[in-house]
């Protein structure tokens, strides 16, 4: 997401704000989408047990053989004082506001098998090398390496991990899914489009599909503004000079796009923003101030 300068042909006359026809995937490319698996290739088991990893089905710890955890397990109430200490504007002060936190996550988390692996998920994720926190060391010289002495760790341990930094992410949930499903001895792909998702809208239409490519605006002598946001579009008049594109960036008339010349000349020269830069110093200003002052302070 951000700015760029694009030097395109003089006539170039691509409407602005509209994405330029080369970055998006004609739409009779497209397969068409499985009814039963809505594209996302699963079989109905492996759907239903998703929706129990993200508790958007009714699930039971004790089905997997978990504790269920309470306001006073400490993994809990850790999570719940420092939610406390954080906002205590929204959540109140003191043990009742604690307890009261501790009890909400509880329930919450009480709610999700995402959080209550029995050891053969756990097992899984250990074949497929994905608790790395357990398993591996980390530093800056050597990057993730196998610590040979772990030791295996138990369900009990990763539902407790999992309750602190980041956690499972979403390839995580598949490799138990699909464990899971093998375990059941039930397809964990949708049967009726062989796992695809989709299906072939002609014959043929898959191999296009994986073999087309973007491509980028012609080139030439002029200078135009474009957003990379939402693939790629033209956002100013193409311009036969840097002087003259930057003379239009700086124009009034830009609203709260406009920057002042010597910005945008740097910006110009630099050739590319981010949309938003953050920095403790200013805060959030646009990509294009920051390059440009950017720019300026090295020269
Ligand atoms: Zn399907």
């Amino acid at each position: 997401m951000g700015r760029e300068i694009r030097r395109v042909p003089l006539d170039f006359d691509w409407p602005l704000k509209k994405v330029w026809h080369g970055y998006l995937m004609p739409d009779s490319l497209d397969g068409i989408e499985c009814t039963h698996c809505h594209g996302r290739a699963w079989s109905s088991h492996a759907k239903t047990l998703n929706d129990l990893w993200y508790g958007y089905l009714p699930f039971d710890p004790t089905s997997t053989g978990s504790t269920p955890l309470r306001h006073s397990t400490p993994a809990v109430r850790r999570f719940a004082e420092r939610n406390v200490q954080q906002a205590p504007d929204y959540y109140g002060t003191g043990e009742a506001a604690i307890v009261r936190e501790a009890t909400r996550l509880a329930d919450m988390w009480n709610q999700q098998w995402g959080h209550h692996l029995h050891q053969d998920d756990v097992d899984a994720l250990l074949a497929a090398d994905r608790l790395m926190d357990f398993t591996h060391t980390w530093t800056r010289e050597t990057g993730w390496q196998k610590n040979e002495h772990a030791i295996t760790p138990t369900a009990a341990q990763v539902n407790e991990w999992s309750l602190s930094g980041f956690g499972h992410d979403s390839y995580n949930v598949w490799i138990c899914v699909k464990a899971r499903c093998a375990r059941e001895g039930v397809p964990s792909r949708c049967s009726h489009c062989n796992g695809d998702g989709y299906f072939e809208a002609y014959p043929g239409q898959r191999a296009e599909a994986e073999a087309w490519q973007r491509t980028d605006p012609p080139t030439g002598d002029g200078w135009q503004l474009w957003t990379t946001a939402s693939e790629g579009s033209p956002m100013s008049p193409v311009f036969p000079t840097a002087d003259d594109l930057a003379a239009w960036m700086s124009d009034p008339e830009r609203g709260e796009d406009w920057v002042p010349a010597e910005t945008a000349a740097a910006f110009i020269a630099e050739g590319w923003a981010p949309s938003f830069i953050s920095t403790p110093k200013t805060g959030v200003v646009s990509g294009v101030e920051w390059v440009g002052h950017h720019a300026t302070e090295e020269d």
